[in-house]
């Protein structure tokens, strides 16, 4: 469950004056349950793919698969954590966390002990009734994860999302994530410029280059995690 698919995937930018080719020829797979990052140089199309996978932009040709379906738009099988947090400011962490899952059927109860797990995983209990103001970057960034786990998406994607945070931050939100991704079972795309990051995090690196459309465009890395 899970396993994505990418074929000859192509995304052109058009905005009528300019055409852009952001992504060519990008092929690979990640398996169910891997944690995947996906490094390389400012410009590369890094945030274009993950939000193609996301299904909130679409491909020019080629083709995205989730399990062997070709996706079609956003879905609540994939999940996207922003390097901005993307909070609203006006609803409370507990607000922001319950807000996901409004449209699946749950009863407000329902909503509001699936959001507690998740608050109480991100180690944000006492602060449900808080604003996202009143809240440290990485507090935020915590909130923004609650969300996104509290629909429980097989595929979580995510955009730099320790990129506002300073560096010991950075690292306990790194450890907190090998902690509680080890419990979860699903398949993490990571996108992120700091390469060491991306080695601790990962089982396996996926690194773009800026050369859409030659055989140099990704390179896949496995490490041993052993
Ligand atoms: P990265 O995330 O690796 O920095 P991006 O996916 O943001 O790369 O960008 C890849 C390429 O596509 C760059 O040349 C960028 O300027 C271009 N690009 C990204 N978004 C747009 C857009 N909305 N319109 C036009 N060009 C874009
Ligand atoms: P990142 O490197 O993290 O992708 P950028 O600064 O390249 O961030 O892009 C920030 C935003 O601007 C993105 O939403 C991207 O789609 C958009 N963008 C990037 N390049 C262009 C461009 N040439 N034209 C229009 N929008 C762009």
């Amino acid at each position: 469950d899970g396993h994505v698919s990418i074929s000859n995937l192509e995304k052109v930018y058009d905005d009528g004056a300019e055409r852009t080719t952001a992504i060519k020829d990008l092929s690979f797979d990640i398996e169910g349950g891997e944690f995947a990052s996906i490094v390389g140089p400012s410009g590369c199309g890094k945030s274009t793919l993950l939000y193609l996978v996301a299904g909130f932009l679409d491909e020019t040709s080629g083709s995205i698969e989730v399990d062997g379906d070709p996706i079609d738009g956003p879905g609540t099988d994939r999940g996207v954590v922003f390097q901005d947090y993307a909070l609203f400011p006006w609803r409370t962490v507990m607000e922001n966390v319950t807000y996901g899952l409004e449209e699946q059927g749950y009863t407000k109860e329902e909503r509001r002990s699936r959001a507690q797990k998740y608050i109480d995983m991100m180690d944000l209990s006492g602060f449900e009734d808080n604003y996202p103001k009143e809240l440290s970057g990485g507090m935020k960034q915590r909130v923004g994860l609650a969300r996104t786990l509290a629909y429980d998406p097989k595929i979580l994607l995510m955009d730099e999302p320790f990129g506002a945070l300073d560096q010991p931050l950075r690292e306990s939100l790194q450890d907190q994530l090998i902690d509680i991704w080890g419990d979860l079972d699903k398949t993490v795309v990571f996108v992120t410029h700091d390469v060491e990051e991306a080695v601790y995090l990962s089982d396996t690196v996926m690194v773009m280059t800026r050369h859409p459309g030659t055989k140099k465009n990704v390179t896949k890395v496995d490490l041993d995690r052993s």
